[in-house]
């Protein structure tokens, strides 16, 4: 199985992602965890993307399109994965359209996480104190200034996926506002 999950920032795309890995055994293809693993390794994707992540911009399409192709080909990938946070914008989703019909693997649905702005931001303001009360690093883009550019990214780049991929007839809706079980739900019934 090949899925997109699809949403704003703070949507749940990455908590869901992780349970369809723990139900399908597929990989979670995180373009933001990639870009944070090559950052903290200081690779020099890592280098390019840093500010830009810092500041809640887009990192080039051509960075995160060969970041994915590299990944995509790797033996995990074979039975299927989920992609999180990827495509984000429809050169990239071009992209990814070629990279598997090269494979011979199209792509199965589109699932938007549908979540009303004014949730986003307390959201992100939570995911902050949560990850400061364990005591694990706060990413740097959980503030609301940046969360506002995050914010402002989605809606200019990659919101457009949405109409890209009805007109495809991949998409599918999940409301996002509710409890994180019943998202998982719908998902499991839309994929089912
Ligand atoms: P979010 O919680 O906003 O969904 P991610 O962890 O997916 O965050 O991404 C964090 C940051 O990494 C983004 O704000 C962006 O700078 C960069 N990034 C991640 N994926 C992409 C992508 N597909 N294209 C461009 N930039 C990306």
């Amino acid at each position: 199985m090949r899925l997109i999950l699809l949403g704003p920032p703070g949507a749940g795309k990455g908590t869901q992602a992780q349970r369809l890995v723990e139900r399908h055994g597929i990989p979670q293809l995180s373009t933001g965890d990639m870009l944070r693993a090559a950052v903290a390794n200081g690779t020099e994707v890592g280098k390019k993307a840093k500010a830009i992540m810092d500041a809640g911009g887009l990192v080039s399409d051509d960075i995160v399109n060969q970041i994915v192709s590299d990944r995509i080909g790797e033996p995990d990938c074979a039975k299927g994965f989920v992609l999180d946070g990827y495509p984000r914008t429809l050169t990239q989703a071009d992209s990814v359209e070629k990279m598997l019909a090269e494979r011979g693997a199209p792509l199965d649905v589109v699932i938007e996480l549908v979540v009303d702005d004014k949730i986003l931001v307390s959201r992100i303001a939570k995911r902050a104190a949560d990850a400061q009360a364990a005591g694990q690093p706060v990413r740097k883009d959980d503030n609301p200034d940046v969360f506002e550019e995050r914010l402002r990214a989605y809606y200019k780049s990659t919101a457009p996926l949405i109409g890209y991929y009805h007109a495809k007839g991949l998409l599918r809706g999940v409301d996002g506002m509710a409890p994180i079980d019943d998202v998982t739900l719908a998902i499991e019934k839309l994929i089912a």
